[in-house]
């Protein structure tokens, strides 16, 4: 009979600690790391009118030159 019960113990010692480890949270995901700003951008000169604006802010003509508006594209450069 003492040996049904410590067998009983033993199980659930082990059954314990099974779900105990299962009940265990998982480790939190890395927390966000602050948004950087970006990477710097290189800045362009209008063709026209000589205003400095990031690259994906420039207008490009067929020459590949930027500038800061369509309407400076359409006039070209200075
Ligand atoms: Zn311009």
């Amino acid at each position: 009979m003492f040996r049904i019960l410590l067998l009983l113990a033993l199980v659930g010692v082990v059954v314990w600690m099974i779900t105990a480890r299962r009940r265990e949270p998982p480790a939190p995901p890395p927390a966000d790391l602050p948004k950087s700003p970006g990477a710097p951008q290189a800045m362009l000169a209008c063709g026209h009118c000589g205003v400095h604006l990031p690259r994906d802010e420039a207008l490009c003509d067929a020459q590949g030159r930027a500038f800061c508006s369509e309407a400076h594209r359409l006039a070209g450069p200075r």
